[in-house]
């Protein structure tokens, strides 16, 4: 099952995608874990996004996209993933849906999780993560709403989109989730 999850920052997406490959025994591709791991490494890549990410932008397609077709080649992903913080825009989209289609495994289902804008804010100042500074912050919500937020609509056109609302305990947001899949 190729699943892709979507949320704006704070919305606890982390948390629940790992639960949820719990659940589903998929892998787990985050391209921000991906891109951190990158930089921690030192590599060429980790080098070209750093300045990116501090600044709360969106990485350039083309290396977001270089890392996605090189995890896919993975055996461990034949079957399925969960695709967590990619896409993040629409040309990024239509090019997972171009790779997918052509391996014959195309998407089975989005899943939004929706959570108010005071509510992110406040959880994601609670966090501890370097590109968490108000500024960023601001920035990397403003890049959700004008990139990301598209990236809905076009897999609703496809009828894959499903929304979770995302406010509550962990435990509420992951038995929504749940009934989703299930
Ligand atoms: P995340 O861990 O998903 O919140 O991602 C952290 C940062 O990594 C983002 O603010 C972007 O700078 C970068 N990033 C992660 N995934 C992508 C993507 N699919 N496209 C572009 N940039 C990304």
């Amino acid at each position: 099952m190729f699943i892709v999850f979507i949320g704006p920052p704070g919305a606890g997406k982390g948390t629940q995608a790992q639960q949820l490959v719990d659940l589903l025994g998929i892998p787990h591709v985050s391209t921000g874990d991906l891109l951190r791991q990158a930089i921690s490494d030192g590599t060429d890549l980790g080098k070209s996004a750093s300045a990116y990410m501090q600044a709360g932008k969106l990485v350039p397609d083309e290396l977001v996209l270089g890392i996605i077709g090189e995890r896919l080649e993975d055996p461990a992903l034949a079957k399925g993933c969960l695709f967590d913080g990619f896409p993040r825009n629409v040309d990024q989209a239509k090019a997972l849906d171009g790779l997918l289609t052509a391996r014959g495994t195309p998407l089975d289902m989005v899943l939004e999780i929706q959570v108010d804008s005071d509510e992110l804010v406040r959880r994601l100042l609670a966090r501890k993560r370097p590109d968490d500074t108000p500024e960023t912050i601001s920035h990397r919500l403003e890049v959700y709403t004008n990139e990301t937020a598209p990236v809905l609509q076009h897999y609703a056109d496809q009828g894959l989109l499903k929304t979770v609302d995302g406010q509550g305990t962990p435990e509420d947001v992951f038995q929504r989730i749940r009934q989703c899949v299930e």
